[in-house]
């Protein structure tokens, strides 16, 4: 008599590292029904529908980008969500404001639906998001795109989809007279629904200072590290005491890079004094064409060239971002029962150049390069394409 394998699928031989369990060595890791079935240093292979060895490659949680751009035809800049996200181990995409109370149903109902990756969303305080980006540069030159009850409802009826509200502070999307009064609607949005404040603080109209007023524990300062003006840094290039109070307070230090919000000697200078990115992610969008945005695998490599330990860059793009949305009893971590999301790298060496916008170079020795996502305990990249449902 035969009996049906324990697994569907089976990783062998890969080196894995999962900071939420402390573990970076050796492992064989087993998935069945979408979920991470077992961790241990030897499984038999007998006892997997599918095995896969993945000697000498980096198995991590897969990775979580907290600030992406995916209401792919809704909004121009957005991008096609599983080409960009399991291409780069990304299995859980978190979209930063595409949408408001006015148009995001269709982005939950049928935008996002389309794609494997995991995709949640934080709603935008201008009731169209970020529609009308590309003719008014931002979405709040008219206060009346504002409406906190509708927008708090929106998020309050959609729980485990919607994780807070998101606020564009750039000087093109809201007007200096209007920034204080932005803030302090997207911050009643976020008390009201009982979800979190995203704000973006890249060129900025108003001090950095009086937008961190606004900011408590658990809320986003997105594109922390960027070097426009009122950036965290002072002219002597130390933390400003009001970002390090905000950072002590548990206000949420993440990156999203994109092609003009981080800066290459920002981050050094706050690595240097120890406030390290909380989250990697991207801001990934269709940028104009002289600007490159990377993906979630070259920036963990990008922040592991500029100093991070691997195991610290893993866990800003896997536990800890799951940890700021309150999701890390299912996602982040490689730990039995938790959902079957892994990405599997080759640990590409050579000589790599990452660019930024004010034009510094950071070099690197390695590059993580996606040779596998699992999402769902089923692979859905390998070696350079999407694979179909099934497929192995
Ligand atoms: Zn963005």
């Amino acid at each position: 008599m035969t009996t049906a394998p324990a697994y569907d699928l089976l990783l062998t031989g890969g080196t894995v590292l999962d900071p939420a369990q402390g573990i970076d060595g050796r492992k064989d890791i087993a998935f069945k029904n979408g979920l991470v079935a077992e961790v241990s240093d030897r499984i038999d292979p007998s006892n997997a529908t599918s095995s896969l060895d993945v000697t000498g490659k980096l198995v991590t949680p897969g990775l979580i980008d907290i600030h992406g751009h995916f209401y792919h035809g809704g909004n121009q800049t957005a991008v096609h969500p599983d080409e960009i996200c399991l291409s780069s181990g990304t299995t859980t995409g978190i979209d930063a404001g595409s949408a408001g109370f006015i148009n995001y149903e269709a982005m939950r109902d049928y935008v996002f639906p389309a794609h494997r990756t995991r995709l949640l969303a934080f709603l935008h305080v201008s009731g169209v998001g970020l529609a009308n980006n590309k003719l008014l540069g931002g979405g709040l030159h008219d206060m009346r795109m504002i409406d906190v009850d509708q927008t708090s409802d929106a998020i309050k009826g959609n729980p485990g989809f919607c994780f807070g509200v998101k606020v564009r502070m750039h000087i093109n999307a809201v007007a200096a007279w209007n920034a204080h009064e932005a803030m302090r609607s997207a911050r009643a949005v976020a008390d009201q629904s009982g979800s979190r404040l995203m704000v973006h603080v890249s060129g900025t109209p108003i001090p950095l200072p009086d937008i961190l007023e606004f900011m408590g524990p658990g809320d986003i300062c997105t594109h922390a590290f960027n070097g426009h003006p009122e950036n965290m840094l002072d002219r002597n290039f130390k933390i400003r005491p009001e970002v390090q109070a905000a950072a002590d307070r548990g206000v949420i230090m993440d990156v999203a890079h994109a092609g003009v919000h981080c800066d290459v000697e920002v981050v050094k200078h706050a690595l240097e004094q120890g406030l390290p990115p909380t989250t990697i992610s991207t801001d990934i969008h269709n940028p104009p064409p002289d600007r490159t945005v990377y993906k979630m695998n070259d920036l963990v490599s990008k922040f592991y060239a500029m100093g991070m330990t691997l195991p610290d860059a893993i866990a800003a793009s896997t536990s800890t971002p799951a940890n700021v949305l309150g999701l890390d009893d299912t996602l982040g971590s490689l730990a039995p029962g938790m959902c079957g999301d892994a990405a599997v790298f080759d640990l590409r060496e050579g000589n790599f150049k990452w660019i930024d916008s004010a034009g510094n170079v950071q070099d690197g020795k390695v590059r993580l390069d996606t040779f596998l996502t699992v999402r769902g305990g089923q692979i859905a990249w390998r070696e350079g394409r999407l694979m179909e449902m099934g497929e192995c």
